[in-house]
C-alpha cells in the first residue's frame, strides 16, 4: 500500500549543549529537543521546524536539516547567543543533572507558524512553557495528530496552563518520573489513567534503557529498548524517540488500528541511535537501510515462535 508522506511541523529548542560525561566533557555540541526530534522524524517523512537560534548558531548545521527534507524556514535567527544546556551524567549514564541553562535568544522566543506550515497534518509540540504550546495551536488550522512532550519544571510550575493544554493534544509523550508527578500517583498504570482523564486519548511512558509503555483505548502495549553494547550519550534520546514515532506515523496510515503500537518500534530504535554517540552524530549518519536492520533486530528480540501453549 502507498502512502502519501504528511508534513510534521516540529516546535521546540535548538541548542549548544555543553555535556560532561563520564568518557569526558564535550562543549558546543549541537542539540535541542527540536533538532534531536526533527533530525530523527526526516529518516522518514518530510519536516518543517519552527525555533530560534542565535547569531552563533553555524549555518551548516541548518542546511544540513535542509538537505534531508528539514524546512527551516521557521527557524529564526536573532541577534544574541543560542540556547545552551550544560548537564552532567553519572557514572551509568542512568540519570543526568541539570548545571546551567542560559535561555538567551530563547527566552522570548514567541513560535511563529509560517502560512505556508499552518496546514501541517502532524505536529509534535517539543518541551517548552504549556502556553507557548497552546499558542502554536491557536495558529495551526486542525491538525490530525497533536503530539507533545513537557518536563517537571512545567508539572510544577505551570500546572494551570498544563491542564488546558491536556484536553488539545492526541498523545502525551513524557518519562515515568514525570507521569508520577503529573498524576501525583506513584503507580503508573493509574497515573497514566488518570492523565489520559484529563485530555490525551492516548500516553506514552518512557523509561529510558527499560523501554517504553503505550496506554491508549487498546490497552498497554510495551516496546524495549534496544540493548546496545556501548552507550555514549543519552541527551536527546526522549526526542528522538518522539522524532521517529512521528516519523513513522506521517509516513504510515496512521489511523490504522495499532498504527500506534507498530510506531512504537521506529520511535526505539531512533532512541537507540541516538545514544550511540556524542550529540545528534549517530543521528545524522543512518540510513533506511540501518533503520531497517535495527528493525529487523528488535523483531527478533520479541520474536518467541508462535503462540504461548497452556491449558488450564
Ligand atoms: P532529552 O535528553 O531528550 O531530555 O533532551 C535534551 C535536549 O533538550 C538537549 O539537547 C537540550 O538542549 C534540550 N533542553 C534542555 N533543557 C531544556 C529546556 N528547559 N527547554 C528546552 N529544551 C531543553
Amino acid at each position: 500500500m502507498t502512502h502519501e508522506n504528511h508534513s510534521i511541523l516540529v516546535v521546540g529548542s535548538l541548542a549548544f549543549d555543553d555535556l560532561e560525561m563520564p568518557s569526558g566533557t564535550f562543549e558546543d555540541v549541537i542539540g535541542g529537543a527540536a533538532t534531536y526530534s526533527s533530525i530523527a522524524a526526516s529518516v522518514l517523512a518530510p519536516v518543517r521546524l519552527v525555533g530560534v537560534v542565535g547569531a552563533d548558531f553555524p549555518q551548516p548545521m541548518l542546511d544540513e536539516l535542509g538537505k534531508r527534507g528539514v524546512d527551516t524556514t521557521g527557524v529564526e535567527r536573532q541577534s544574541g547567543k543560542t540556547f545552551r544546556w550544560r548537564g552532567r551524567y553519572s557514572h551509568d549514564l542512568a540519570s543526568r543533572e541539570t548545571l546551567d541553562t542560559q535561555l538567551n535568544v530563547f527566552a522570548d522566543f514567541r513560535p511563529k507558524i509560517p502560512a505556508a506550515f499552518k496546514g501541517s497534518p502532524l505536529v509534535m509540540l517539543g518541551n517548552i512553557h504549556p502556553a507557548l504550546q497552546l499558542d502554536v495551536l491557536k495558529q495551526v488550522d486542525r491538525p490530525q495528530l497533536v503530539v507533545a512532550d513537557t518536563m517537571n519544571f512545567w508539572i510544577k510550575g505551570e500546572p494551570k496552563a498544563l491542564e488546558e493544554l491536556l484536553p488539545k493534544i492526541d498523545l502525551l509523550v513524557i518519562n515515568d518520573e514525570e507521569v508520577r508527578e503529573l498524576a501525583g500517583i506513584h503507580n503508573l498504570r493509574r497515573a497514566a489513567d488518570d492523565v489520559r482523564k484529563r485530555g490525551p486519548k492516548a500516553l506514552i511512558v518512557k523509561r529510558g534503557e527499560h523501554g517504553a509503555l503505550l496506554f491508549d483505548a487498546q490497552g498497554v502495549f510495551f516496546v524495549p529498548a534496544f540493548p546496545l553494547e556501548d552507550v555514549r550519550d543519552p541527551t536527546g534520546a526522549g526526542d528522538s524517540f518522539a522524532g521517529g514515532l512521528l516519523g513513522y506515523l506521517a509516513s504510515h496510515d496512521h489511523t490504522q488500528t495499532h498504527a500506534m503500537r507498530r510506531a512504537m518500534f521506529f520511535a526505539s530504535a531512533m532512541g537507540s541511535f541516538c545514544v550511540e554517540d556524542i550529540g545528534p552524530k549517530r543521528l545524522l549518519s543512518i540510513t533506511r537501510r540501518d533503520l531497517r536492520a535495527r528493525l529487523d533486530q528488535f523483531r527478533a528480540m520479541v520474536e518467541y515462535g508462535g503462540d504461548l501453549p497452556f491449558r488450564d
